[in-house]
């Protein structure tokens, strides 16, 4: 059990594994994190863990990694067990370990008035570790259940629910529309952030487990939802929530204006060496990304890396303050500005911005200009925009316009026609036991929840695992998330 280390965190400063410079990570779509990291660096981090007798950092976790015990066991030296632990909660450590904002750090205890344990940091040692010395092997079920499930679409949520469901025993086929495994972050995380590498031997430890991939097979299109449902025992649709929400302002359809999937996912392509449908350049543009968030803030990177003359981010909102505000108390997630990795390469941010056009001035087709508003939001009590005070018109030069204004839900396209009913939000309606409108199809990650995280894709993931187990077979001895509140889902 836990070593005593009381006084690790007095005697450590936080000190995460480094971002390589960004001068030299622009050059390149290498990861932008360094690659190496030093043990003993790690284990002086996982002695800052103070084990406190309620883990808040674990509760941050939308699955409920047992953070204080691979802290310890990392500390003591102890990486296969701290492995062990972490997959325990988690089937793909390095998804989240490379791309989690990390919600259970500001959740950690010290983070009330010290710097928080760098947990991220160790959950991606423990899963290198994992993988450099050949830890991570398949584990097929020992017996087979006689039940067939499929799963639609191949992101962190389906990849989940496979491998549970595989590991209870039932037979699992994955259906995914691209002609890549992954979802998003196959062709929507740029590789310098997550590279494909990590992607492609978590496939190859799923196809020895046993399950099967049929890639570039739309479900709706190439197969009927019904001929699955007739020849599988459940189905769980996780088609991710890949939807665009419309900008409609004038010049939408001018050239050299694309939504940031279409860019982002033609530069994943052309990385990954597959055909690539006419790329979109920013070399020698200016270009204007509109959106703050992590899409916006990956095409800002991915802008750089093509040489783009200058990159400007647009938030439609006031920047966040820098301390928490009062009715934004610990353990629950800072709204407070965040570091921007694709900042910090170049470029710069612009916030209280309103897109009122794009222009096309010398009347080519191709977009000039993009006209603005700077304004002053008035908010309702629950923090919605409800009105705006225009202060100023602002008109900056693009070359190339970037929309990565956020997500509706999933792109349903001919699945709607076939009985699926969804909320007044687009995404799919899911009960307790997170079966759809019809009987014996589920649905998991960014479908139902709207565009999320990779983690809470996993967690779904996980948990409709349980649900269809559950279902099939009367009980379940799968692990249910945190994200059911203890709960266990599916009965
Ligand atoms: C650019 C970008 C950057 C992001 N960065 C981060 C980040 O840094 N950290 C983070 O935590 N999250 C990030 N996210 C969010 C994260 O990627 C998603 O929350 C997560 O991938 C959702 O997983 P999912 O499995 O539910 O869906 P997805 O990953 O969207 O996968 C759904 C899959 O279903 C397939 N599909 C859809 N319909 C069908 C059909 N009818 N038949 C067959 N297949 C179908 C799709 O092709 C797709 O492959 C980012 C998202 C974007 C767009
Ligand atoms: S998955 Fe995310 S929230 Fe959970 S321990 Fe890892 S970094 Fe923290």
């Amino acid at each position: 059990m836990s070593e005593n280390h009381p006084d690790g965190f007095l005697r450590s400063r936080r000190i995460p594994i480094a971002y390589r410079d960004p001068r030299l990570r622009t050059g390149d779509h290498l990861p932008v994190h360094a690659p190496d990291w030093a043990a003993g660096q790690l284990r002086e981090q996982g002695s800052r863990c103070m084990d406190c007798g309620v883990p808040t950092c674990t509760a941050g976790c939308p699955i409920g990694n047992l953070i204080p015990d691979w802290n310890d066991l990392v500390h003591r030296g102890h990486w296969r067990d701290a492995l062990e632990r972490l997959h325990a909660t988690n089937n793909f450590p390095e998804f989240t370990a490379y791309t989690c904002p990390a919600p259970c750090e500001p959740a950690c205890v010290l983070a009330t008035n010290d710097e928080a344990v760098t947990i991220k940091s160790i959950e991606r040692a423990i899963v290198d570790m994992g993988w450099r010395h050949g830890w991570i092997t398949a584990q097929p079920p020992s017996r087979r259940s006689g039940n067939r499930i499929a799963v639609v679409g191949s992101g962190p949520a389906g990849l989940a629910c496979a491998q549970q469901s595989n590991r209870a025993g039932h037979r699992v086929t994955v259906f995914e529309r691209d002609d890549a495994i992954g979802g998003l972050m196959a062709y929507g995380i740029p590789d310098f952030k997550f590279a494909k590498t990590q992607l492609a031997r978590r496939v190859d430890q799923l196809e020895r487990e046993g399950i099967a991939f049929r890639r570039g097979c739309e479900i709706g299109r190439d197969i009927p939802l019904a001929s699955l449902r007739a020849d599988f025992d459940a189905v769980c649709l996780a088609i991710g929530a890949q939807a665009p929400r419309p900008l409609d302002v004038p010049g939408r359809q001018l050239a050299g204006v694309h939504d940031a999937m279409d860019y982002l996912c033609r530069e994943n392509r052309r990385q990954a060496g597959r055909p690539v449908d006419g790329p979109i350049e920013a070399e020698g543009r200016d270009v204007i990304v509109l959106g703050g968030g992590d899409t916006g803030a990956d095409c800002v990177a991915t802008a750089h890396r093509q040489h783009a003359r200058s990159v400007t981010q647009i938030a439609i909102d006031a920047p966040r303050p820098l301390d928490r505000p009062a009715d934004n108390p610990w353990p629950w997630w800072p709204r407070t500005q965040q570091p921007s990795y694709a900042l910090d390469e170049g470029g710069r941010a612009e916030y209280n911005l309103d897109c009122g056009a794009f222009i096309d001035s010398d009347g080519d087709g191709h977009v000039d200009a993009v006209r603005f508003e700077r304004v002053r939001w008035q908010h309702d009590d629950r923090g919605r925009r409800r009105g705006k005070t225009v202060v100023d018109d602002v008109r900056l030069p693009a070359g190339l316009v970037l929309i990565a204004t956020g997500f509706t839900g999933p792109r349903l396209d001919r699945l709607a026609e076939q009985g699926l009913t969804t909320d007044s939000g687009g995404r799919l309606r899911a009960d307790d036991r997170m079966m759809t409108s019809l009987p014996g199809v589920f649905a998991a990650g960014d479908a139902c929840r709207g565009a999320s995280l990779v983690v809470w894709a996993i967690g779904e993931g996980r948990d409709c695992a349980r649900c269809i187990d559950v279902y099939l077979s009367g009980n379940s001895t799968l692990p249910a998330s945190l994200r059911s509140g203890g709960r266990p889902l599916g009965g």
